[in-house]
């Protein structure tokens, strides 16, 4: 079933990187752009799910002023208020999707917010700046140098490193929110594979899909064939693999895995993405997204043998980026590297880190 749009107004806005619409999804279900600021996405998809007498979010996006009233005039079109949430769903702990929870919980403290174990301990993480997750990470490795980084750009990869996620160490926003994170409840409904979301109507579950984060969940409402892939399948981009846990993982086994699992799903299910439109032909889409992987370990074991330098900067350096290696910085340079670290270590290649990497 071939990869088609379901929505020509969040197509085109996609395509012109403006903010689409309000738009009715599913009985019962509305798709909500909440923006996210300075950056090539745009937005995100905040799901809006009506459950009997209120309605259920599943990433309520970016925190800030403008993405709250967004976000509340939003829900106030379509008959709700922000004290009707009775409870939010989280995809994965990136500041895109989970940014909103601390004010709504502010506005509306009896809301439940569910998300899978592994990403409430990547918040935790997060916002203490240490690096565990589990797998054997030592805060304090050196990954520019581990990397191979030319020593005149390790500013640029350091200040990235453990715990940031999107938008690096500037700013006060950014202290701003880490506070807020800290301020989580401790009574989080953690997810699991298969775990149902504790709606008042209708039947949500959760589905494990780490990849892009270890805990990243999918949602799947079965009676309408929905399918909420937050980050995990997108129409037109990549998701980035390897930037969870100081960029060194298990991302892309992990990843292909959570892609055969998505088999398991009817070819027809409407999938409801954070990012892009919303589309069918998620068997497809799955194809494209395994090629893409395995053309870039096909490319990574070109360079290999076309170089003797097989440090992860390298190797990076050789492969092909949309806009060029070159153009790469901060953020961007640190991502590209954590990708090629994550299909290196797939291969088996050393990545310069040593026993710090766990098994896979
Ligand atoms: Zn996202």
């Amino acid at each position: 079933m071939a990869i088609e749009t379901l929505s020509s107004q969040q197509s085109a806005a996609w395509k012109d990187r403006v903010l689409p619409p309000v738009e009715k999804v599913a009985e019962g279900v509305w798709a909500l752009p909440v923006p996210i600021p300075n950056n090539p996405l745009v937005y995100t998809y905040c799901y809006a799910i009506a459950d009997g007498t209120g309605v259920v979010l599943i990433d309520p996006g970016w925190d800030g002023k403008d993405q709250y009233l967004a976000l509340n005039s939003a829900l106030n079109d379509l008959g709700f208020k922000v004290a009707d949430i009775h409870g939010i769903a989280i995809t994965h702990y990136h500041r895109d999707h989970i940014g909103l929870v601390p004010a709504l919980l502010a506005k509306n403290p009896d809301a439940w917010v569910a998300m899978h174990g592994e990403d409430l301990r990547a918040i935790k993480r997060f916002y203490t700046n240490a690096v565990d997750l589990g797998t054997g990470i030592d805060p304090n490795l050196n990954i520019a140098r581990a990397y191979g980084v030319p020593e005149g750009r390790w500013a640029e990869v350091e200040s990235l490193q453990a715990g940031s996620s999107k938008g690096g160490s500037k700013s006060d926003s950014m202290d701003l929110y880490k506070q807020a994170m800290s301020q989580l409840p401790e009574n989080i409904h953690v997810l699991d594979d298969g775990t149902e979301l504790p709606l008042d109507e209708g039947r949500v579950t959760a589905m494990w899909t780490p990849g892009h984060t270890y805990g990243h969940s999918a949602f799947v409402r079965d009676e309408d064939k929905l399918f909420f892939s937050g980050d995990h399948v997108l129409p037109t981009i990549t998701p980035n693999i390897g930037l969870d846990s100081g960029a060194i993982t298990h991302s892309l086994g992990d990843y292909l895995r959570s892609l055969e699992k998505i088999g398991q799903l009817d070819e027809d299910v409407a999938v409801l993405p954070a990012h892009g439109f919303r589309f069918t032909g998620l068997h497809d889409r799955k194809v494209e997204l395994v090629e893409h992987h395995h053309e870039r370990l096909g490319e990574i074991r070109a360079r290999m043998e076309a170089t003797d330098d097989h440090s992860v900067y390298s190797i990076a350096a050789g492969l092909h980026w949309s806009r060029g290696f070159e153009s790469l910085h901060n953020f961007n340079l640190f991502a590209a590297l954590a990708e090629t670290a994550a299909h290196m270590h797939y291969l088996g290649i050393d990545i310069g880190v040593g026993s710090l990497v766990g098994k896979d």
